[in-house]
């Protein structure tokens, strides 16, 4: 679950789903079009062991 940073809706991954590009991992909230930054909070030890976990930036 995200929370816009702007309109402090919450949001699941399947209303905005994360998204890179040359400036990082972010999602655009959907209600306000506002970017919100994520990072990586947790990196699997093994490629196999599933995907990044991300959260959000509590500044
Ligand atoms: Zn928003």
């Amino acid at each position: 679950m995200w929370t816009c940073k702007e309109c402090l809706e919450e949001l699941t991954e399947i209303q905005a789903p994360p998204a890179i590009d040359e400036d990082g991992i972010y999602f655009v909230c959907p209600f306000c079009n506002h970017r919100n930054i994520l990072q990586v909070v947790k990196y699997p030890n093994d490629p196999d062991d599933g995907p990044l976990t991300l959260g959000q930036f509590d500044a």
